[in-house]
């Protein structure tokens, strides 16, 4: 018996990255060097992990970075006041903020301070809005890397029913409305599901495609999925593991008894995962290349 299609991102995050590489050196042939300046402020092993992996490629690829990291306990004025230098830094052509960020501090005022030309993750609300409104300036690298992998292993949309667990600003709701728009693949019929959602399991057995970024392990399993169904689990969670990290890292989706009955399932870890970064580092060629162009940047 045949299992379900593995939609793996690793063979196509390394496509992208050749691509990227590329642009990176025309750019610096014309005298830009594409610059990211990163903030973090958390002390999750998870999100100082994705921090450095992101300078690493960075590294790899001649893109400068500047990193900020600021204490997780700092008043939240200080982090306002280190994506203001970034924004104001004209080496730094583009700037990406690690989100979650900690309770006492206001996201709202981290995005107003991302000016919206130098965004790579559609941080900045007026590119949200532009998102919204049908003409995106950027995409966010998670939604990017979900509608890469299902155009690659064509997962159809068009007409179907795609169910987005998950409400959050940075993934779900920017997915879902790109998802929703008419070209070149989606045209989904999209429902959009949270914590408040009565019956999830009434949901995702509707789903053709189902995409969940919960953050909660176990969340779907086999008896929650019709048969033929796609799925993309976006979750990167740790739980406790007799391994030498003494974690293991899990979506939100129950593999096993999953994959039993999909046409199509992306593994974790493997699957959005190497995508996401390498459609980050995209944006910041993109970003950079734009600004190039103009002359400035807004
Ligand atoms: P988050 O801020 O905690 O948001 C989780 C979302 O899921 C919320 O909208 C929440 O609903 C919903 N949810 C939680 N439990 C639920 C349940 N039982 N039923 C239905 N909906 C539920 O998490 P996040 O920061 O977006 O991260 C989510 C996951 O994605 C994490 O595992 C993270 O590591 C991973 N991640 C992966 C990538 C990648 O590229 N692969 C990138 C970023 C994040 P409410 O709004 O009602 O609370």
């Amino acid at each position: 018996m045949t299992g379900p299609t593995l939609m793996e991102g690793g063979p196509l995050a390394a496509a992208m990255r050749d691509s990227v590489r590329q642009d990176v050196e025309t750019l610096a042939d014309t005298g830009v060097t594409p610059t990211l300046g990163t903030v973090l402020m958390s002390a999750d092993p998870a999100s100082q992990s994705f921090m450095d992996r992101k300078h690493e490629a960075c590294a790899a690829l001649g893109i400068e970075t500047r990193r900020v990291d600021v204490d997780p306990d700092a008043p939240a004025s200080t982090l306002y006041e280190s994506v203001e230098r970034l924004a104001a830094d004209e080496d730094v052509t583009t700037v990406f903020v690690q989100a979650p960020l900690p309770d006492h501090v206001d996201t709202r005022a981290v995005r107003e301070r991302v000016p919206p030309g130098k965004d790579v993750d559609c941080f900045a609300p007026a590119n949200l809005g532009r998102l919204v409104a049908g003409t995106p300036r950027v995409t966010p690298a998670t939604a990017s890397a979900v509608l890469h992998l299902l155009d690659a292993y064509d997962v159809d949309t068009d007409g179907r029913d795609v169910v987005v667990v998950g409400r959050t600003t940075t993934i779900c709701k920017p997915l879902a409305n790109l998802l929703l728009s008419p070209a070149p693949n989606p045209d989904a019929t999209v429902t959009v599901c949270h914590s408040r959602t009565t019956d999830l399991a009434a949901h995702t057995r509707r789903a053709d495609v189902l995409v969940t970024a919960a953050g909660t392990p176990h969340l779907v399993d086999g008896s929650m999925v019709s048969p033929g169904v796609s799925v993309v689990d976006i979750s990167v969670n740790r739980v406790p593991a007799d391994t030498d990290t003494g974690y293991e890292v899990v979506g939100d989706v129950d593999f096993r008894s999953v994959r039993a009955d999909a046409a199509a399932i992306t593994p974790v870890p493997g699957g959005v995962g190497p995508l996401t970064l390498s459609c980050l580092l995209r944006s910041v060629v993109d970003v950079t290349a734009r600004q190039a162009g103009a002359g400035a940047s807004d």
